[in-house]
């Protein structure tokens, strides 16, 4: 058998894992930050109808400029902004990464604050750009001298700060956005993956007169849609002209564009359960600091728990009961979903067991 040791990797690609939350299809699936509740019923059979337009064409290379999802993506995040301001890719994980292509690369460095997403450094890594993990402030925040100096010191080419922040729910004020843009003269990306769930205003509202501003999006989230990958960018449209100079031709197949237009036309109905889901999280929340359990304040659609006397052995039980949640690099926590009712209340019941479990 041949193992990876006998090929001729690049050697900085030596000795590295990949990237894998387990999947467990037929449990209850709390780790990757999925919306539960699913695509509702009205929008699938409206992605079916243009999905169905599209198969006639599927000989020819889609349109490489997906302007209609442009423009509808443009309307659905309104700011004023129009389809020369958007950019897509296959989720917001190829956009981190067209943004590092173009913007990052050897001998550059890509700035963030962790504990933070944990594909930041592997996007960075298969760029060969430089990475720099800097720690949060007390409590998971960031404040705008703190951030401001960091970047000063460390002069990036890209800083990433994540608004609400996986794993750790935080939302960071647009004063903390501004600093960081005034403190460098790279690019500053805000990964707003979890916007959806925040009343915290979007960085999207600083965008005018900030060209090195990028903000980018993710339909994987709030809009149940993970499966698609869909993810976007708003930003200057001289950033959207360095994107086509990275991407590979004809990024966003025919299949892609077309159930993403449909999502998007629908979005209101899309994004219906997410108030719901807000709710629910806030009840979860509360059960769990009643069993004595520390719970982050979150603005995104899962808490960061702490207070776990074994993580592990918690996340072990959880997963014989079918049920997975994530384990992070934090001190006795875990990050858990906030699932549909059902699978919220699962959650609950299995909880008081999990931890006494311990004793
Ligand atoms: C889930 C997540 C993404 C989304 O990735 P996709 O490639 O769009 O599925 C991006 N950023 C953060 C911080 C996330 O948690």
């Amino acid at each position: 058998m041949t193992s990876l040791e006998d090929l001729p990797l690049r050697s900085d690609l030596r000795g590295s894992e990949p990237y894998g939350a387990p999947q467990l299809p037929d449990g209850i699936q709390l780790n990757v930050n999925e919306n539960s509740y699913g695509v509702p019923e009205s929008v699938q059979k409206k992605i079916s109808r243009e999905i169905e337009h599209s198969l006639s064409q599927l000989h020819r290379y889609p349109d490489r400029e997906f302007v209609e999802l442009r423009k509808l993506l443009a309307n659905f995040l309104g700011y004023g902004l129009d389809e020369n301001q958007i950019w897509a890719a296959n989720g917001s994980n190829e956009i981190l990464q067209q943004i590092h292509q173009a913007f990052g690369g050897p001998g550059r460095l890509a700035l963030s604050f962790g504990p933070t997403y944990s594909m930041y450094p592997v996007i960075a890594k298969g760029t060969l750009t430089d990475y720099l993990e800097l720690p949060r402030e007390d409590g998971f925040t960031l404040s705008p001298n703190y951030v401001g100096e960091q970047i000063r010191a460390n002069n990036p080419s890209i800083v990433i700060l994540c608004s609400p922040n996986n794993p750790t729910g935080t939302a960071i004020d647009l004063d903390v956005i501004e600093a960081a843009y005034d403190a460098t003269e790279g690019m500053l990306i805000v990964d707003e993956a979890y916007a959806e769930f925040s009343d915290s205003d979007s960085a999207i509202s600083l965008l005018e007169n900030r060209p090195r501003l990028v903000i980018s999006r993710t339909m994987s989230k709030a809009f149940a849609f993970a499966g698609v990958r869909l993810g976007y960018m708003a930003a200057d449209a001289a950033v959207i002209d360095a994107m086509r100079l990275v991407r590979l031709p004809y990024h966003l197949s025919s299949l892609t564009q077309a159930a993403s237009r449909a999502a998007v036309m629908e979005s209101e109905t899309m994004l219906s359960n997410v108030r719901e889901i807000s709710v629910q999280r806030e009840r979860v929340a509360a059960e769990f600091r009643k069993l004595g359990l520390d719970v982050y304040p979150s603005k995104s659609n899962f808490l960061l728990v702490s207070g776990f006397k074994d993580p592990r052995a918690v996340f072990d039980y959880l997963m014989n009961q079918g049920l997975i949640v994530r384990k992070t690099t934090i001190e006795s926590a875990l990050r858990i979903t906030i699932g549909t009712e059902p699978e919220n209340n699962k959650l609950l019941e299995l909880m008081p067991s999990a931890i006494a479990s311990l004793d």
